[in-house]
Parts: C-alpha cells; structure tokens; sequence
C-alpha cells in the first residue's frame, strides 16, 4: 500500500481528496497546513504528495521545493485554482509532478493523477534498486579482475611473484640496465637439505617453511627488488641498482636472517633450523643476457651447494667484448668468487 499525504487547510477538499485516494485503497494522512505537511512528510516519507497552494505557515511552493531537496523521488501534485493557474505552472517549472484544477471537474481525475504519479515513485525506485544491483556486479567484476590479474602473476602458495613473471620482469630489467647503464644482479636461493624436511614432517610443515623463507626474503628486500619462486624451493631476487659487492652483501643478509628462523613443525619438540644456499650474478659483470645471468647465478648455487650449504657463492668473471654491458665490470671486490 503506498503512503499519500494531503495538505490543505480547506478541510472540505482535505477530506474529498483523502476519501477518494482511500478508496483507490491508498493510505492516507492528512495536514492542515504546511508546517505540519512538512513535519508529517519528514517523519512518514510519504511517495506521493497532492498539496494545496495557499496555505497558512508554509505554501504549497515552498513545501514542494523542500521536498524536492530532501527527496528528490517523491512526486508532489499542487492543487490549484484556475485564478492562480500561473503559480501552478511554475510549480511544474520547480519539479511539482502535475497539477489538479479546483473544483475538481471529476474525482476520478484526482484518481488518476495520484496512480500516474504512484507509477513513477514506483518506477524511479526499481531503477534506483537495478542500478544499485548493477553497481555492486560491477564491483564485485573489478575485484575478480583484479584477483585474475594477480593469479597471473603470483604463486599461489607463497604470494610471491611466479616463475613466468619474474622470467619477464629480468628481460625488461635487463633491458633498462644496459639502456641506462646502471648494475643488475640475480640472486637464486634454494632451501638446503628441503627433501628430508618435507620427509620428516610433511608437505605441509613443508609448504609452511616455504612460507616462511619466502616473507623474509620478501621483508628484507627492497621495493624495487622483485623477489619470485622460480621452482618448488628455490627462489630468484632480481635486484636492479645493485653491483656485485652490493648483491654479495645483500645475498648474506638473506642466508643469515633464514638461517635464524626457528620453525616449530607438528612432531618435534625443538625448534627446527633451515639455511639456504645463494649464488649471486651480475649483469655486465658475469654474463651479458639476461638467459646468461641465469645460468650463472645457478652454476653459482651449484657450487655454493658443493661447498656446503648454508653459504653464498658468486659468479665467475666473464669477459665479452660484444657488449656494453662490459662498461659495468667492477674493480676486484675481494670477495671469493667461485
Ligand atoms: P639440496 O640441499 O641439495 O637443495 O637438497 P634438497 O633436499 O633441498 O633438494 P631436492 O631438490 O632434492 O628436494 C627438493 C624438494 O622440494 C623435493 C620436493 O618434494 C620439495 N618440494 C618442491 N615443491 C614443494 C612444495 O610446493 N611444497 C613442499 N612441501 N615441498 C616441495
Ligand atoms: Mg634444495
Ligand atoms: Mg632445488
């Protein structure tokens, strides 16, 4: 049932208009005056208003034109006489729905033009409702568009950025490296000894030690480093802006802050240790790709491996003539090279 207020301080027309509008079977409250109109509206939020124009307190003008700023929706019908017919037009100028000439030359007219006007509330709210519908789909469509993009590129276990990805990001940070020529280095870290973690206290404790390792290689590093899991246990830190002394550092402070984790997997009592082993490369310094840098990061890891784990080993020194990036090569660090 929808809520129809009408104001007139007539109570003759008051009451016609109310009967007829009840017996269209709409609910009906009356007003007497504007102020109260106004008082009423606020408090019951009627759909459709039908007011007359001369009344004492507050006119039917200024009643429509605070109605129209509280509420926009509500249709409000003015009920005028052909002597001030001009006041009704620029109510309708003012957003009054339509007008109804006193004396009514039929009731039924009334009739209709309180159902046209329910029609549009009515309809107005529908759209309101669709658009609202719409918007939320929407908002959900962007927020799975975003989760899609970033599956794309994350792995799902760790959060960190996946192996096609970081593949991608090392030609294009390669790319800029030589451009500008500003240093490149690769990191590749791989758990020690992973196999017999996972053997002794299972996948899971085992996907939790990834977890682990993989926030602090992510914590530690810098935002402009992009830190991937290139393979089940083994990591890629692509770290642009940085020589080789600088990677050799940085690759240290990740073996030595891993190195401190103390995980408690289920079935055993002491906390359990877990080192890592890195080989570090340099572009420019010790390979002149980006295909290159891999490799010798990983013949790096290789041989920190065969020397014991838990270490970090860099590259060997290449030479080529057939690229810039030779421009890079650092004085001799001191540091061991393997
Ligand atoms: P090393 O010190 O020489 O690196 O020995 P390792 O045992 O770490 O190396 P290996 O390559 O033999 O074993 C890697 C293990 O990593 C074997 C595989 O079951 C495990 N692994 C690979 N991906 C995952 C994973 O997503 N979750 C878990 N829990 N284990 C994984
Ligand atoms: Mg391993
Ligand atoms: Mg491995």
């Amino acid at each position: 049932m929808t809520q129809i207020l009408v104001a007139d301080d007539d109570a003759a027309i008051r009451d016609l208009v109310a009967q007829v509008l009840k017996g269209d079977g709409h609910q009906v409250v009356v007003a007497p005056d504007g102020v109260t109109a106004w008082r009423l509206f606020r408090e019951q939020r009627p759909a459709v208003v039908v007011t007359d124009i001369r009344m004492p307190g507050k006119s039917g003008l200024e009643l429509l034109a605070e109605i129209n700023r509280l509420s926009p929706a509500t249709a409000v019908i003015i009920m005028t006489s052909h002597a001030s017919m001009e006041t009704s037009v620029e109510a309708l100028k003012n957003g009054a729905y339509d007008y109804l000439l006193k004396p009514f030359e039929s009731l039924e007219l009334i009739s209709c033009a309180v159902r046209r006007a329910v029609d549009r509330v009515r309809m107005h709210e529908e759209r309101e409702m669709l658009v609202a519908e719409l918007s939320a789909k929407n908002e959900e469509l962007e927020r799975l568009n975003g989760l899609f993009r970033e599956l794309a590129v994350k792995d799902g276990l760790t959060g960190l950025y996946n192996h096609r990805y970081a593949q991608e990001s090392l030609v294009q940070e390669a790319e800029r490296a030589a451009r500008f020529e500003r240093p490149l280095s690769l990191l590749f870290i791989d758990i020690d000894h992973f196999k017999p973690f996972n053997d002794n206290y299972g996948h899971q404790a085992g996907d939790l030690l990834l977890k682990a390792v993989s926030a602090t290689l992510q914590s530690l590093s810098r935002k402009t480093d992009l830190v991937a899991r290139w393979g089940g246990e083994e990591f890629l830190v692509i770290a642009p802006e940085t020589d080789a002394p600088d990677a050799i550092v940085f690759a240290d402070k990740l073996r030595r802050a891993i190195a401190q984790l103390a995980l408690r997997p289920r079935g055993s009592n002491e906390p359990v240790g877990v080192t890592t082993s890195i080989g570090v490369a340099t572009l420019g310094r010790h390979a002149g790709t980006p295909t290159g840098l891999v490799m010798q990061a990983d013949r790096a890891l290789y041989d920190a491996k065969n020397a014991g784990r838990n270490v970090v080993r860099q590259a060997m020194d290449f030479v080529d003539t057939t690229t810039t990036m030779r421009r890079f090569d650092q004085e001799d660090s001191g540091i061991k090279t393997a």
